[in-house]
């Protein structure tokens, strides 16, 4: 049997990182097995769901690199691929469930029903459907219509409880009561998610449904349709829960730790980070790797060594794993990913000159988001010194150095980074000034700030001219007033 996963967001918001996660294993394993991977849009909840949440998920997920073989802008054998454009099969299949005599017509008001639930819940029962409309003859069904009364589609519960060997959670028993009939079709004609679920799961010949451990109890209800259908049930793996630090699951913006992954996509987070992390979140590669690529993961994913317990969303590991990617990208990726990041001066540089700057700074990045900051000293020609900044500046033997380091700089030739440094080191030693009394003025003097690039490299992308000025706007500053 082909491999065929299924990621079926609700656009009723945004990518959420769990979302994320789910959607990536379904990815990995849709890869490793050679199968397909289908997107189906679960819009069925009318009032919640929007075409921009739609545009929004999909962008995020391609974003994130994880395309889909299958779905509602692709096409596709099994389409359509957004429920809202699927609902004669919903009906169909539940009138065919109706006339085998495995689901009923049901005439109850939401108010009866509430009014139930309370008696049921007060009386110590469960607020199970009583079945009332369980056994309702034709004519009775008739006379209910008459009346105006809603109908809707509720499936017989069978009595004997349901079994799974789920792939991550091992074997998992249903006992039998623990759900009354359910609702298939509301009376707007609307499916409820766990119908519409089976039957596109079985329309779509999915093989493995790989989702969220949340819906482990819904899969209690979609075994029983599977059977009633007649259907082969896929294969199930639950994914155990994103929590936040309080073991909570992570559903809204607490603190640092964003939900939707467009908010670490806007804060400079970069795919290949997002994804290795997340992944790392309950997947266990059995050894003490940290990082693993998209390549790594390919080569060692597997849904056994899927933890069955919740992790923790850890917002400094994140950014920890983002910084080894900005640190260790090539150039072309650094420019792809800086693009959006870019301050307007930037945006002008012919690509080599860019492309050096970033190369430049990448190591004191941690997000791209840093860009903007660790670029501006080489953007602008002139400087804002950082109070640490001045503070070196004003610190010892600092304005001498830079007026000397100013004049053995001067008629420098050729100007590199290597002649730079030599220079600056018989500074050093005319002046019997080393180490950070030494570096630190002149950093401070070229770039504003106590930290960046090597100063070879700093020398090189400044260039000259900025690199005398600067020195010797020092000069003026510091030691004018001396
Ligand atoms: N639309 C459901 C959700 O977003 C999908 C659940 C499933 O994968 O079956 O949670």
């Amino acid at each position: 049997m082909p491999v065929r996963v299924r990621f079926a967001p609700s656009p009723t918001g945004w990518l959420h990182v769990g979302g994320a996660r789910t959607a990536y294993f379904n990815w990995l394993f849709a890869r490793q097995h050679e199968g397909a991977l289908v997107l189906r849009i679960e819009d069925t909840d009318v009032a919640r769901s929007s075409a921009e949440s739609e545009d929004g998920v999909l962008d995020d997920l391609r974003w994130l690199g994880l395309g889909w073989d299958e779905g509602p802008d692709l096409g596709g054998p099994c389409g359509p691929y957004r429920q809202s454009e699927r609902l004669s099969l919903y009906r169909d299949r539940a009138a065919h469930l109706v006339g085998q005599g495995a689901a009923y017509p049901c005439f109850c008001t939401d108010a009866e029903l509430e009014e139930r639930r309370r008696a049921a819940l007060a009386a110590g029962r469960p607020p199970h459907y009583d079945g009332r409309c369980r056994g309702l003859s034709a004519a009775e069904c008739h006379a209910r219509r008459a009346e105006g009364r809603p109908e809707s589609v509720r499936f017989i519960v069978p009595a004997q409880g349901q079994r799974l060997d789920d792939l991550v959670r091992g074997e998992v028993a249903f006992p039998a009561g623990m759900v009354g009939d359910f609702v298939l079709l509301r009376s707007n004609g609307l499916p409820t998610y766990n119908f519409a679920c089976v039957v596109d799961d079985a329309g779509m010949r999915i093989s493995h449904v790989i989702r969220a451990e949340e819906h482990l109890s819904n899969t209690a209800r979609q075994l029983m349709l599977y059977q009633a259908l007649g259907e082969p049930a896929p294969h199930f793996a639950h994914v155990p829960l994103i929590l936040n630090a309080d073991r909570t699951k992570m559903s809204k913006r607490t603190g640092e730790a964003a939900v939707a992954v467009g908010d670490w996509r806007r804060a400079g987070f970069v795919p290949e980070a997002l994804l290795s992390y997340l992944a790392l979140l309950g997947f266990h590669p059995g050894d003490d790797r940290e990082i693993l690529t998209r390549e790594d993961l390919l080569a060692c994913f597997s849904l056994d060594r899927v933890g069955k317990s919740g992790s923790v969303f850890d917002p400094d590991k994140l950014r920890w794993v983002n910084a080894h990617y900005l640190h260790h990208a090539g150039r072309e990726r650094l420019a792809t990913w800086g693009a959006p990041f870019l301050p307007d001066p930037a945006r002008s540089l012919a690509p080599a000159a860019l492309g050096a700057l970033l190369e430049g700074v990448r190591g004191n990045l941690t997000t791209l988001a840093d860009l903007p900051g660790e670029l501006a000293p080489f953007l602008s020609e002139t400087l804002a010194w950082e109070p640490d900044a001045e503070a070196a500046l004003a610190a010892g033997r600092a304005v001498e150095v830079c007026a000397a380091l100013a004049a053995a700089l001067a008629d420098l030739a050729p100007w590199s980074g290597e002649q730079v440094k030599s220079a600056l080191q018989s500074v050093g030693r005319a002046l019997g000034v080393k180490g950070r009394d030494l570096f630190q003025p002149v950093r401070a003097a070229w770039t504003g700030r106590t930290h960046g690039p090597e100063l070879p490299l700093v020398a090189e992308l400044l260039g000259r001219d900025r690199c005398l000025a600067r020195l010797r706007a020092v000069a003026l500053r510091n030691g004018g007033a001396r």
